[in-house]
């Protein structure tokens, strides 16, 4: 038996080996290609699979996503903007496999439910903030996919006090503010010359004040979109993951500031919010989850 699991995200591709405890063997990974998506994808399957026949693949992709047409058009990737059967093309290359697809924040929360920050937990929001913003709602301990697979994509989620411009046509969403690319844009018109989130949360944390109200903003776009969700579905802990939840108490103190603002309803006083403690590997072992279950089933 020989799970994989591979992750479109916002910035890579990426595929492992899933072991029974759902530990992510050797991960191979690759840049988002200009061209040729599925042919690269195909390559490090096949490079993860090592000749093995593979039984169960669980596939976590950045969205918007059609789960039941198996169908992924993450706009990081130019050529399945207007979206790419990636379920029929992976039951192609492995005949044999179970194939399961979900969106990035659903592999998120179900990965920290299996081992992560929400372990116990029955009713929690996961939410990756990296290039782009992606979330996933568990209730009642059973993920909440919605009727195309894109529930909890608090990524559009609108924020009071900004009108920056989104992605998806519409202003002042949560992704238009906070995603990493969001901030790094940001700071930039305010004339800050740095050009990725890496170098914009260094500048910040030496006190440079364009990139740290870059993610003072960010932090309290995120804490506002956060009250706001944990009173729709009265949760009480939220995760944090992606390359921005890592930006420290720059983001994370305005963030706390805005959630107890926000948050007074006789329900919410109790509401957490924590980084994940997964890293980078959070997306592929939440889809290695799915594929564990599906085989199983
Ligand atoms: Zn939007």
């Amino acid at each position: 038996m020989t799970v994989l699991a591979l992750e479109i995200g916002s910035s890579r591709f990426a595929a492992s080996r899933i072991a029974d405890d759902v530990s992510t063997d050797d991960i191979v990974q690759i840049p988002i290609p200009p061209s040729g998506a599925w042919d690269r994808c195909r390559e490090i399957l096949l490079e993860a699979a090592g000749g093995a026949e593979v039984t169960a693949l669980g596939i976590a992709s950045a969205g918007p996503i059609d789960m039941t047409a198996g169908v992924v058009a993450p706009a990081e990737v130019p050529e399945w903007r207007t979206g790419f059967g990636i379920v029929q093309a992976a039951q192609k290359l492995f005949p044999s496999a179970e194939v399961r697809l979900a969106v990035d924040g659903v592999c998120l929360a179900v990965a920290e439910q299996a081992y992560g920050a929400t372990g116990g937990v029955m009713d929690a929001l996961a939410i990756t903030v990296s290039t782009r913003i992606g979330g996933g709602v568990m209730v009642g301990g059973f993920t909440v996919v919605g009727r195309t697979g894109n529930a909890g994509n608090v990524g559009h989620v609108l924020v009071p006090g900004f009108d920056d411009r989104c992605v998806c046509g519409g202003r002042g969403c949560l992704e238009a503010v906070a995603s990493g690319t969001s901030v790094v844009r940001w700071a930039r018109e305010q004339g800050w010359a740095g050009t990725s989130v890496p170098q914009l949360v260094e500048a910040a944390r030496v006190g440079e004040d364009i990139p740290a109200a870059a993610l003072g903003r960010a932090g309290t776009a995120l804490g506002s979109a956060i009250a706001s969700a944990a009173a729709l579905l009265d949760i009480d802990l939220v995760v944090l993951g992606g390359s921005l939840a890592e930006a420290g108490p720059v983001l994370w103190k305005p963030l706390n500031e805005a959630v107890a603002t926000h948050a007074r309803l006789s329900f919410l006083p109790g509401l957490r919010v924590v980084p994940s403690q997964l890293g980078d590997v959070a997306l592929l072992a939440g889809a290695g989850v799915l594929a564990l279950s599906a085989q199983s089933a």
